[in-house]
């Protein structure tokens, strides 16, 4: 497999001014291609680091994707660099140059004469236009090694690097593509260096293929990619890493589909069953109730909500006891459970789920301390209760009740104890 290395160019992204989003664009789209990046760089408008970053790209990588510095004025050094890196003399393109004076005749406005740089390009280099602005971009093969230059305004650089460059790209430094396979595949449960341990002989021993682990909201994401020696050859590495890692990783894990999120598929779920499920929400706030209507369609099994902050509301619209509060608290697995099955009764529902937790910063104590969540799941045999300990200060500690919830749900659906 081809390797690449990014660099983003301009001074304003080491400042916090500007967040430096084309290498995360050109990531993707690199890896979509069956390239896979091995590094990046961000440095400012500076002549020595731009060299060094060219310079250990074309060290480490076959290809070097850079984006920014194409402009006109002074501190746009990025072609002039990277063409001394790579040995190549920049000429005046004619062709170039009259398109450039016609641009600024366009808008009726005198052209500098600094513009003209914007001409300049080695003889051998592919001049890559820019429907959206005035830099072009560049790209150029030579001594086995690939650079290119792609100006810095991503409403620019997205469309030239989709239009123009990927179809160079799969011609000339991914002959692979088309026989690179890739899949997804998503757990919930145990956390990145978990399932990193629980993959190690997988990940140890890679042939033709290789494996990346992404963390997400409480997921992670295991991005299997293969290469043999045709695409028969790829499809039968991936099947069986990919069968390997799902023996590993069982019920943890929710889908191989790219696509699918863990809504999508406990929604599927219910609908194939006819199933449906109410919620009855503390902590979350109504974040699973959100949700759950993500997914257009989602009043085919989401009966509704109670979003029962105060021990009022848990009384007046769940049935939790009086004295269940008084004796246990409004965070405890007494609560939970009959919350669960409040709402379950309501809703003459299937399901019927309860969260309660401690979200903080406050309200903690030694006993029940900030990240304290009970979740129940309540169904016409019975109701069971998870105890949580989560972290992630308080958005985090919602958005884990809510996830694990689903998760619960999706698990006591398919049969998982
Ligand atoms: P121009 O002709 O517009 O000067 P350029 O190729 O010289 O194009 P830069 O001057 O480096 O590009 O960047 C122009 C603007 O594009 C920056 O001010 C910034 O807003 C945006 N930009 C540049 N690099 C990035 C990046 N890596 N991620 C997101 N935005 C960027
Ligand atoms: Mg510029």
């Amino acid at each position: 497999m081809k390797k690449a290395y990014i660099i983003s160019t301009g001074t304003e992204l080491l400042l916090a001014s500007t967040m430096d989003t084309n290498s995360v664009f050109l990531s993707e789209k690199l890896a979509e291609l069956g390239i896979r990046v091995v590094g990046k760089s961000v440095v400012g408008d500076n002549k020595e680091m731009i060299r060094k970053a060219f310079e250990t790209g074309l060290d480490v990588a076959d290809l070097v994707v850079s984006s920014g510095g194409l402009g006109p004025t002074l501190d746009d050094l990025t072609k002039e660099v990277a063409c001394q890196v790579m040995g190549c003399e920049m000429i005046l393109v004619e062709e170039e140059a009259t398109r450039l004076r016609e641009y600024f005749e366009r808008r009726r406005k005198p052209m500098p004469e600094s513009n003209l740089k914007q001409a300049m390009f080695p003889p051998e280099a592919v001049i890559v236009k820019n429907e959206m602005g005035s830099a072009p971009g560049m790209y150029l093969n030579k001594g086995g090694k690939t650079i290119v230059l792609l100006p810095g305004p991503p409403r620019e650089m997205m469309p030239m690097f989709v239009k123009e460059i990927g179809p160079l790209l799969v011609r000339d430094v991914g002959p692979a593509a088309d026989r690179v396979l890739m899949r997804c595949i998503k757990v919930i449960g145990p956390g990145e260096s978990q399932v990193d341990e629980m993959l190690a002989e997988i990940i140890k021993e890679p042939r033709g293929c290789s494996l990346a682990l992404l963390a997400k909201e409480g997921e992670v994401h295991i991005k299997v990619t293969a290469e043999g020696e045709n695409r028969a050859g790829s499809q039968k590495i991936l099947d069986e890493v990919c069968c390997r890692i799902t023996d590993k990783m069982g019920d943890y894990v929710f889908t191989d589909n790219e696509e699918d999120d863990l809504v999508t598929v406990t929604a599927k779920l219910l609908l194939n069953r006819n199933e449906t499920v109410a919620v009855a929400e503390s902590c979350t706030g109504g974040l699973l109730s959100k949700m759950l209507t993500d997914v257009a369609g989602s009043s085919r099994y989401f009966w509704g909500s109670v979003t029962s902050y105060s021990n009022e509301a848990k009384e007046l619209f769940l049935g939790v006891k009086k004295a269940t509060l008084e004796k246990h608290g409004a965070v405890s697995r007494e609560t939970a459970a009959e919350m669960a099955r409040g709402i379950r009764e309501k809703a003459q529902s299937t399901y019927g789920i309860g969260i309660t937790g401690i979200a903080g910063p406050d309200g903690g104590s030694a006993d029940k301390p900030v990240g304290l969540v009970y979740i129940a799941l309540a169904d016409a045999r019975n109701c069971r209760v998870k105890e949580m300990h989560f972290a992630g200060g308080r958005d985090g500690v919602r958005m884990l009740s809510a996830k694990t919830a689903l998760d619960f749900l999706r698990k006591s659906i398919s049969g998982v104890k």
